[in-house]
């Protein structure tokens, strides 16, 4: 059986369902997401899906802020849960550098019409008591951020492109890409697809769904930590839920998980994973976590929260997380080939998947992006970036972690 579509979207993680549900919501309800497991099945479901209005690039701010709003629209649509949790999040600044840097942005957020301050060292004792505040100069803060269930958004937003008349295969792996004259033809493992566009939202997949077209995207996939502590008393005291703290100088991200705490960890000289390619059987399992090369990030994360190392690590998670040399995206067209777009190479797809989902749409449909944003546009990197470049760049991005520079 062929089934032909408007557009074909292939990989079923927040990006792809926030792609789908983008052109669903904007009237393109001829619409297919195939997956080759179940939704979620990538990296999303073991995100601690943290969703901050800070992000790496202030470019990319938008994209941050539109994702919860899309996560929150879905689920007033469809009555399913996302599980937001509006903590709030603290970026520490240890340095003047980092707090002149968190000052410029104040406009920007005025601008966004996004809550943004500045707290002194002091102010932040009172908003997470549990901190260590000696060294710092000062604290980002955007009150009406936090985390969301990964899950929860990606079936939602799923469910919500479904009740407008798009469709989602599941068990339904995209085996072959090509051009045809009818339009993108998609051999899948239930029947060929064919399409006038297709997104490749496949993350770490991607690349080798694109070296069938003769395309080298620099996509490779990291190993990536996130430490979940025991019960600690002093968070059960508190009686209210603690702000997330990015902190560059661990690097790391905190925040709480029922009554201990979650961690990530970027850790320095990480791990990659299967960069000569994906194993062909690779479900959706976790790495073997490598505990020992967390300790120098996990015991700064200690000086600054000490109660973090009070009862001890119930869990340790290790997940591929797909990465591109400077950590953005690839968003957009790929020049050349007409039809074909990008939204694989995602470090922060919760934080941003429902933003950029609709912000592709919106370029898919209009045929030019709603803003100017040059700095998830594919076409940024050279074709012939050689792997070892690209690893280097990307293992050095990643160890920059929260760092301005
Ligand atoms: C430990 C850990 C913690 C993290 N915490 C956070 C966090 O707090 N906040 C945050 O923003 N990000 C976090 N991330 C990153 C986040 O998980 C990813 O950015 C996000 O899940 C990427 O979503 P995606 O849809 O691009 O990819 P994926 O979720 O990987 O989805 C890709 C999908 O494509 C499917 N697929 C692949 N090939 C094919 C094919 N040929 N045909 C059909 N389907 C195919 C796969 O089965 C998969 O379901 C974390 C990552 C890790 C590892």
């Amino acid at each position: 059986m062929t089934k032909h579509v408007r557009v074909a979207v292939i990989g079923g993680g927040i990006v792809g369902c926030a792609v789908l549900y983008g052109l669903a919501k904007r009237g393109w309800t001829d619409v297919t997401l195939l997956e080759r497991r179940q939704l979620t099945s990538g990296s999303t479901w073991h995100a601690a899906g943290n969703t901050t209005y800070f992000g790496p690039y202030a470019a990319m701010t938008r994209l941050f802020t539109a994702s919860i709003r899309t996560y929150l629209a879905a689920e007033l649509e469809t009555n399913h849960s996302v599980g937001f949790h509006q903590t709030g999040s603290l970026r520490l600044a240890t340095s003047m550098d980092e707090l002149l840097a968190y000052e410029a942005l104040i406009p920007m957020y005025r601008e966004l019409g996004i809550p943004y301050n500045i707290l002194t060292p002091t102010e932040v004792k009172a908003a997470h008591p549990l901190l260590e505040i000696g060294d710092l100069t000062g604290v980002a803060h955007t009150p009406t951020d936090g985390h969301v269930d990964p899950s929860g958004a990606t079936y939602a937003m799923a469910k919500a492109a479904r009740q407008l008349g798009a469709t989602v295969q599941t068990e339904t792996s995209a085996e072959k890409i090509e051009q045809s004259p009818n339009g993108w033809k998609i051999t899948t493992t239930k029947g060929v697809v064919i399409a006038e566009s297709i997104v490749l939202a496949a993350s770490f997949c991607t690349r080798e769904l694109a070296l069938q077209l003769g395309l080298n995207l620099p996509l490779y996939a990291l190993q990536h930590h996130e430490v979940i502590t025991g019960t600690v008393a002093g968070l059960v005291d508190i009686g209210r839920e603690l702000p997330t703290v990015r902190d560059p100088a661990a690097p790391a991200n905190i925040r709480q998980e029922h009554d201990g705490f979650l961690c990530g960890v970027y850790e320095q000289g990480p791990k990659f994973w299967a960069t000569d390619g994906i194993p062909k059987d690779f479900k959706e399992e976790l790495l073997s976590p490598e505990l020992d090369r967390l300790l120098p990030e996990l015991e700064r994360v200690i000086e600054r929260i000490p109660a973090f190392g009070e009862s001890g690590i119930k869990t340790v998670n290790n997940g591929p997380i797909c990465y591109t040399p400077d950590g953005c995206p690839l968003l957009g067209p790929i020049d050349g080939h007409k039809g074909l777009w990008l939204a694989s190479g995602f470090t922060v797809g919760i934080g941003t998947g429902g933003g950029a989902g609709g912000f592709l749409a919106h370029w898919i449909m209009e045929n030019e992006p709603e803003y100017d944003l040059p700095v998830v546009h594919p076409a940024r990197f050279n074709a012939k970036l050689s792997k070892e470049k690209a690893l280097a760049m990307i293992k050095s991005t990643y160890e920059r972690g929260y760092s301005i520079n």
